[in-house]
């Protein structure tokens, strides 16, 4: 892109934008751009997490067919079934899958904020974060930077 620029003689707010800018209007620009992204990047976000919702909805569904089916199976034809095994340990797979799956999205989308000195962070341990308490997406939390334990909402921007 600078590359690029450099040949235009044109700076890469220009080129994102589309027009030349004067550099009055400059900081403006600049300003309106980096909003543009903040959106669109928070839209990113909360689309993420409402895939997140669809994955472990339709993971838990998939998984609950499988399971049923695979009981109904062993009951009818006898619990040797091999069919009724794999089904059986296909739903439960699933069902974890599903799980690992939508909490890896959810931890590692947007940030978390903390109550007590409102610094805003991304986790640092996929593991640790996965295990702590919550309430929805709020996770009972230790602060990387002032230490304190608190109930750490999850923001989709830094700036908020
Ligand atoms: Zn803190």
């Amino acid at each position: 892109m600078l590359e690029l620029c450099g040949l235009l003689k044109i700076n890469v707010n220009e080129l994102l934008s589309g027009e030349h800018i004067d550099m009055e209007s400059y900081n403006s620009k600049s300003e309106e751009l980096i909003l543009n992204l903040r959106t669109e990047n928070e839209n990113y976000a909360k689309r993420l997490l409402r895939t997140e919702v669809y994955i472990v909805v339709i993971g838990i569904a998939a998984s609950l067919i499988m399971t049923i089916a695979g009981v109904i199976i062993a009951v009818k034809n006898g619990e040797g079934d091999p069919l009724a095994a794999v089904l059986i340990v296909l739903g439960c797979l699933l069902v974890v899958a599903a799980a690992l799956i939508g909490l890896g999205i959810e931890v590692k989308t947007g940030y978390y904020k903390c109550e007590e000195c409102g610094h805003v962070y991304k986790p640092s341990s996929l593991l640790k974060t996965s295990f702590a308490m919550h309430i929805n997406t709020t996770r009972y939390m230790k602060c990387p930077k002032c230490g304190k334990k608190s109930w750490q909402k999850k923001v989709l921007t830094k700036e908020n």
